[in-house]
């Protein structure tokens, strides 16, 4: 295989765009795209030509707008390039309008009420910033979703204007500083965890195939204890699927670049080499369909879940995250002299200031059924959001903040504008792996993401709270002569606000809890809790502040989401219910009954028989019984509320505990039945089931 041959072999990117267009027409589309314009229908039209040949000599025959609602998923549907001739045949043919926008009927996908019923017209429209690529032989290409009077119905369209209120806040601040820079992109590499597993044993699980994770399963003999699976040698059938999952990627232009086994076993990670927050956000959404379609055929299923099995690490989706310029200069990079350490420095209180007033923003930015099995389950760092900066760089910020000389490593007075920073050593900064967002160096790594998540909401959020605070610091920047004393006041005035945010502790510890209580930190426990405060006024402000979203789009992704948590815990409950009523309680009687006969014959010839697992097996039947009917009474109720809010909260406080309360007794049943009786696979071989 020749990488660099094949690297975006699928993609009409840069390269291809300057081979295959006219100059003027190539010149133009760069124009428009550097200046966030509209594509006259005049270039459209020959860029549409150039890219449905060049799709064609592919072996391409339909297109289609790829776009994201906020199922969280991508969405597509395919026609074909066919135009009739008049002799009866046909031509492929593909119209600059047929690119830039498309028409698409949307009342399947959720709105929130966004879009009355009545007006069920949704649109597409071409976003130039991310290039168009062929995946199973269809030309797709990356759209941005909205209603009939142009509000979102997707997840890219606040994406792209959170990144343009990023870059307007961003650029007065550099201006500041003497820098006219072109851009200031949000940069993101998210790192994706999945399991593996084998695909009949899979397709023998319910749970798994309606629901993404096991409802039941009592633990195998063997766990993550050993801590032998991380960044153990690969298994030879798992290597040959991430060699076949990296070409797959990288034929689409996606830079995967590393990739192990992670903490439990039949866990793995992949992360690709960052890039621009829209174009890391589809790549990322093609990494998560690629990898369940490679899986496929290499007999084994990908999930993606948050939490497939109980008792092992769950998986996340670590989101980093950073500022850089249009040539490529890290923002979030401490700078080498005393000029650049004050920009450095500015960058970091925008950030702390950011995260500590909006960690609800970034609570609810994480917020899903799944990921409640992770936050706070000491795998995944808890519910409540804290920065983690490490001793040096906090030691830094706290001697500023004290008009105090910084002497614990190196022996200096950091005074802005004036000293270098002391250089932070990054292995000191990188290795606090229990805070929910810490800085490694050069960037914030957000570890609360679920592994299934669109990263599209995080950064959303990211990039919109981050604007919020430069917009506050170049309102106060502007105007004042000297810069340096300026930001001076500005990092004393962020410590002293907003440093009980920073914890570089364990974030795992009991301790935390209490101590982030007194600092007045959010602790929010469940996305039921969450959820509610993505409405709350401060919120709802800073968003539409900045022009990401309009209140009535905050309010239907509230209600979406809001939906979604009781939708996934209702079809999980009736997974459970079904599972026990036809395999679990029928598995236990019928073993039940071999064991009855046993204990009969061994009395007919004398024996007396040893009846312990028969009673308990009969006790548990009897118990579990009662613990079905109560979830199925709790469901029952539960989905009688009118009252969405009401509703996620009854989910939360009666139907969920009733699920954990069944599971319990189907895993004892399970440790007491005889294997060839049970009906389903076990922990042990899901886990440990691909050995080859
Ligand atoms: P680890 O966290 O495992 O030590 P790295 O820190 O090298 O690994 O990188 C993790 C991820 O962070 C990678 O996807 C990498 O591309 C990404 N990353 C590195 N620098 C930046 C940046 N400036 N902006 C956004 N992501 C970045
Ligand atoms: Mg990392």
């Amino acid at each position: 295989m020749n990488v660099t041959e094949i690297f975006g072999s699928l993609v009409f990117n840069d390269s291809v765009m300057k081979e295959r267009l006219p100059k003027e027409t190539y010149d133009e589309l760069k124009k428009c795209i550097d200046e966030d314009r509209s594509l006259p229908l005049s270039v459209a039209n020959v860029v549409a030509g150039a890219m449905k040949d060049w799709a064609v000599e592919h072996g391409v025959t339909h297109y289609t707008h790829w776009f994201q609602p906020m199922t969280g998923i991508t969405a597509e549907k395919h026609d074909s390039f066919i135009s009739p001739t008049a002799a009866g045949g046909v031509i492929m043919e593909f119209s600059g309008k047929e690119l830039i926008k498309g028409e698409s009927d949307a009342s399947s996908f959720p709105s929130g009420g966004l879009r009355a019923t009545f007006e069920a017209r949704g649109y597409t429209a071409w976003d130039p910033t991310s290039f168009a690529f062929i995946k199973d032989g269809i030309l797709c290409i990356p759209t941005a979703f909205c209603s009939y009077n142009g509000l979102a119905l997707d997840k890219k369209t606040p994406l792209l204007r959170s990144m343009e209120a990023i870059n307007k806040q961003a650029k007065r601040i550099l201006k500041l500083f003497g820098k006219d820079v072109k851009r200031v992109i949000a940069t993101v590499g998210p790192e994706q965890e999945y399991f593996l597993v084998d695909k009949k044993t899979y397709e023998a699980r319910p749970d798994l195939v309606f629901t993404g994770r096991t409802l039941f399963g009592a633990r195998a003999p063997k766990g993550q204890e050993l801590e032998d699976h991380y960044f153990g040698a690969i298994k030879t059938k798992i290597v040959k699927y991430m060699k076949d999952l990296d070409e797959e990627l990288w034929k689409l232009g996606i830079l995967a670049k590393t990739k192990h086994n992670e903490a439990a076993p039949a866990q793995h990670e992949l992360a690709p080499i960052f890039c621009s927050t829209s174009v890391a956000t589809d790549h990322n959404q093609l990494t998560m369909e690629i990898m369940k379609k490679v899986a496929l055929r290499h007999g084994m299923v990908c999930l993606l879940h948050e939490k497939p099995f109980a008792g092992v690490n769950g998986s996340g989706k670590h989101n980093n995250w950073s500022l850089a310029t249009d040539d490529g200069k890290n923002l979030l990079e401490p700078g080498n002299n005393p000029y650049d350490n004050a920009q450095f420095l500015l960058f970091l209180s925008a950030a702390i200031a950011a995260v500590d007033e909006y960690q609800d923003l970034l609570r609810i930015s994480v917020a899903s059924a799944g990921n409640d099995h992770r936050l706070g389950a000491n795998e995944a760092p808890p519910a409540i959001v804290s920065m983690f900066l490490g001793d040096e760089l906090t030691g830094i910020l706290e001697a500023i903040e004290e008009d105090r000389t910084y002497s614990k490593r190196a022996k200096c007075n950091v005074e802005i504008g004036v000293h270098v920073l002391p250089k932070l050593p990054q292995d000191s900064t990188d290795r606090n792996r229990t805070s929910p967002f810490a800085f490694t160096g050069n960037k914030f790594e957000f570890r609360m993401p679920g592994s299934s998540f669109s990263i599209a909401g995080i950064n959303v959020v990211l990039n919109t709270i981050v604007a919020e605070s430069l917009r506050r610091f170049a309102d106060e920047l502007e105007g004042t002569d000297d810069i340096a004393k300026a930001v001076n006041r500005i990092v004393k005035q962020t410590m002293k606000e907003h440093k009980r945010i920073i914890f570089n502790g364990n974030n795992y510890s009991e301790e935390w809890v209490s101590e982030a209580e007194r600092r007045g930190l959010h602790n929010y426990k469940t996305t039921a809790d969450a959820l509610p405060h993505y409405t709350d006024e401060k919120n709802m402000e800073v968003f539409s502040r900045h022009g990401v979203f309009t209140e009535e789009e905050i309010r239907s992704r509230r209600e979406i989401y809001t939906e979604n948590y009781c939708k996934i815990l209702r079809i999980e409950a009736l997974t459970m219910i079904d599972m026990m009523n036809k395999m679990i309680m029928p598995a236990v009687t019928t073993y039940q009954k071999e064991l009855t006969e046993n204990s009969l014959a061994l009395k007919n010839i004398g024996i007396e028989p040893n009846t312990d697992i028969i009673k308990a097996l009969n006790d548990l039947y009897a118990d579990g019984l009662e613990r079905l009917r109560d979830l199925e009474m709790a469901t029952l109720r539960t989905n009688l509320i009118e009252n969405t809010f009401a509703r996620s909260i009854a989910y939360r406080d009666e139907v969920v505990p009733a699920m954990e309360r069944l599971r319990v007794v189907a895993d004892q049943m399970e440790l007491r039945t005889a294997k060839k009786y049970w009906p389903m696979p076990t922990y042990a071989d899901l886990l440990f089931g691909i050995n080859e």
